[in-house]
């Protein structure tokens, strides 16, 4: 396979990028750490905590929607700190994502968690055949998973959602402002749509470490560990397409929102960003 995108039509991106995503969906999470040096784990939870989710005191559980959720990075910590945060133990999270090989990792394990409480007994017992399961909202439980395109969001009503998160996800959609404008649709008046993606590093001498580690030792750990550079290769590509800090500020902004100040906050001198936008 051949993942040098910059020469591949839009079309084909999508079917692509679902190659990539199927391949490494088994070693995802176990990659994620090496190749970050366990440091994603700290950026997911700076991301939650500064999201700070959960109901509040006389307030209504939120509706969350975790789009590009994979295997539920975001979504199972932003449970835990309702639970532990905020005593609150009916926030939901609506996990969604374009691969169902990536969702089937998430929901198998949310087996093992708390918050798969409403799933049938006789699945949680055998523990068999995710696979096959059709990923709709399951009753009682506070996480459900659902295959969504995030350019469209099919599935999900206008003005549903209190929260929309988006983790190391959307520098891989093919129209980032289509995904920008569902985003803004799906979202209640005064919701949040926060994004936790890599960006640009701001420092120089740093950038040439960070891109001779990018270019030269992640393929080749995605080689050895997962038997797979060529994917590792690709998702290095998609960071250095990204739009950096300010741009992506103001394509949030176009697609409607409402920012503070700069509109992000960079986290380990720009390696990731977190973009911030409310819809007014
Ligand atoms: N949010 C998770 C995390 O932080 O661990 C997963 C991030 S993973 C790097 C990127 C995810 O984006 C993949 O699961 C992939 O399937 C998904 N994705 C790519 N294109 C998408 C699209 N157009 N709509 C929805 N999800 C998409």
């Amino acid at each position: 396979t051949h993942f040098g995108f910059k020469d591949v039509p839009e079309e084909e991106k999508e079917i692509l990028v679902g190659e990539v995503f199927s391949s490494v969906a088994k070693s995802y999470d176990i990659m994620n750490d090496v190749m970050s040096l366990g440091i994603h784990r700290l950026w997911k939870d700076h991301f939650v905590s500064k999201l700070d989710p959960g109901r509040r005191p006389g307030g209504e559980p939120l509706s969350i929607l975790d789009v590009a959720g994979g295997t539920g990075d975001i979504a199972f910590r932003m449970l835990d700190w309702a639970s532990d945060v905020h005593n609150d133990h009916q926030t939901k999270v609506l996990v969604t994502d374009i691969n169902p090989d990536m969702l089937g990792e998430g929901k198998k394990r949310s087996l093992s968690t708390k918050y798969a409480d409403g799933m049938c007994t006789e699945l949680r017992l055998q523990r068999i055949r995710y696979d096959e399961l059709t990923y709709h909202n399951i009753e009682g439980s506070r996480i459900s998973f659902l295959v969504q395109n995030a350019e469209f969001l099919d599935s999900v009503p206008d003005n549903s959602q209190d929260l929309y998160t988006v983790a190391f996800g959307i520098r891989n959609f093919t129209n980032i402002p289509a995904a920008l404008k569902s985003a803004h649709r799906v979202l209640k008046p005064g919701g949040v749509f926060a994004c936790l993606e890599f960006s640009k590093v701001n420092f120089s001498l740093f950038d040439m470490v960070y891109q001779q580690y990018s270019f030269n030792v992640i393929p080749l750990m995605g080689q050895l560990i997962a038997a797979d550079r060529d994917s590792y290769q690709y998702l290095i590509e998609s960071i250095q397409r990204f739009p950096d800090q300010e741009t992506f500020a103001q394509m949030i902004r176009d697609a409607g929102f409402e920012t503070s100040g700069p509109g992000y906050e960079n986290l380990t001198m720009g390696i990731a960003a977190i973009h911030i936008g409310v819809k007014a």
